[in-house]
């Protein structure tokens, strides 16, 4: 009897539109990637769940129960884009995904590959991992329309008990950020920069103006770096020179900046940045921010990160004119697969799959949205691309 492969279950959800293009493509790389990193001994066995168009097709129901299940239970899944259906009072998938499995940290890598456009003269300059808060912060949707009994109530409150005094033309909403959803993160923010070796951890937050929401991220953000990690971090503001260049060997330098300048300084002196932590809005900007620096959305791969599960997707949308024809770009999904196994542990799986698509960028393998951009005559399809990311791990 030959030996058996161990064999690890992946749920996956092929997308809508370009969805299934890129995740056939991703399919092929990551299944080459841990024959080749694990000499055979470690399968993908990739399991369907559904969600999205598909679902509601075969079962009436946008986002199955069994889906969330079978995630949580596997601890782990690889999901393609999700059209958000307009109308009809159905909310956005992906966020529902996201609460529905706590997944709090929203982590999104932005680099550059040599080869890919970019509108910035040194792109690659930047490298850094962008740790967002996914479950609060204005994106809790609290929200009241002008005029509605609640905004008028709430209005009516503000001024009776606070003495607030607001127009009765506002629409209102809520910023709730709250300790412990900002220590969570921000704990697996400082164990990811432990891990990797990272040598700046950044607070990005607009604390000089809201106080008690974003400025409380930043105070709670010290707080928890000081009882958490203190063997591990030196704070620039206690550092006699703030520069890269004195932090101790093996250390991790913990500063913040206020958000505006951040958005500033991301583009004027990147290579003073690693790891930054912010919350939800300011982390949304901030992240496509980062990917236009280095190419844009087609190279931004995404993890959804909670205790013990995790969603990896790429941060592109479903581009529906461009389904079915073979000619979507795959990078986002397949680096967001090279995330996920790294997350499962293989890490050489994972770094073989993201030098395989450096290689082939370089070599200026490129699907038409990139060729265009860099001005290339030649291009190749989406699984053309795929099989020069697989030529390279051979
Ligand atoms: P989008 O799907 O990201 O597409 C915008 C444009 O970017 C596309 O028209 C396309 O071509 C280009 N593009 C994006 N990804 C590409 C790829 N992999 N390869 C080649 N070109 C790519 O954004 P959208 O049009 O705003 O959203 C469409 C749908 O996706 C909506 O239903 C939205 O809700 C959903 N969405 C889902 C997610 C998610 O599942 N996480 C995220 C974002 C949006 P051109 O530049 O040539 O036009």
């Amino acid at each position: 009897m030959g030996d058996i492969a161990k064999e690890i279950l992946i749920p996956y959800i092929p997308g809508d539109g370009i969805g299934p293009d890129i995740m056939s493509a991703t399919v092929r790389v990551l299944d080459v990637a841990m024959r080749a990193a694990t000499a055979g001994g470690v399968k993908l066995h990739w399991e369907e769940v559904l969600a999205g168009e598909k679902a509601f097709k075969k079962t009436g129901c946008w986002l199955p129960e069994e889906t969330l299940s079978v995630i949580e239970q596997r601890g782990v899944a690889i999901k393609g884009p999700l059209t958000t259906p307009v109308g009809g009072g159905i909310r956005s998938l992906n966020v529902t995904i996201r609460q529905s499995l706590d997944l709090y940290a929203s982590v999104r890598p932005a680099r550059h590959y040599a080869g890919v456009p970019s509108p910035v003269k040194h792109p690659e300059k930047l490298n850094v991992v962008i740790f967002r808060e996914n479950t609060e912060d204005v994106y809790k949707g609290i929200e009241w329309k002008r005029g509605s009994e609640e905004a008028k109530s709430l209005i009516a409150y503000l001024r009776s008990e606070f003495g607030v005094e607001l127009g009765s033309d506002c629409g209102l909403g809520l910023k709730p950020i709250s300790e412990s959803a900002t220590k969570r993160l921000v704990r697996s923010a400082m164990e990811y920069a432990v891990r990797k070796g990272r040598k700046v951890v950044t607070f990005v937050h607009k604390g000089n103006i809201m106080k008690h929401t974003e400025g409380a991220f930043r105070e709670w953000g010290y707080e928890l770096v000081r009882d958490e990690f203190s063997d591990h971090v030196v704070f620039e503001s206690e550092m006699p020179q703030k520069d890269l260049a004195s932090i101790p060997k093996g250390m991790i330098m913990v500063n913040d900046r206020i958000a505006d300048n951040m958005l500033q300084q991301i583009l004027t002196r990147p290579e003073e940045y690693s790891v930054l932590v912010a919350p939800n809005l300011n982390g949304d900007y901030l992240a496509d921010a980062c990917a236009a620096q280095v190419g844009g959305l087609g190279f931004a791969p995404g993890a959804n990160i909670g205790d013990g599960v995790a969603v990896f997707e790429p941060v592109h949308g479903t581009a529906p004119k461009y389904a079915g024809r073979n000619i979507a770009n795959p990078c986002a999904l397949i680096l967001s697969g090279s995330m996920m196994l790294e997350y499962l542990g293989y890490t050489n799986a994972s770094s073989l799959v993201e030098k395989a698509v450096e290689g082939a960028l370089a070599h200026g393998v490129m699907t038409r949205d990139f060729a265009k951009l860099a001005g290339l005559q030649s291009h190749v399809g989406t699984s053309e691309f795929a099989d020069a990311v697989i030529d390279r791990m051979a």
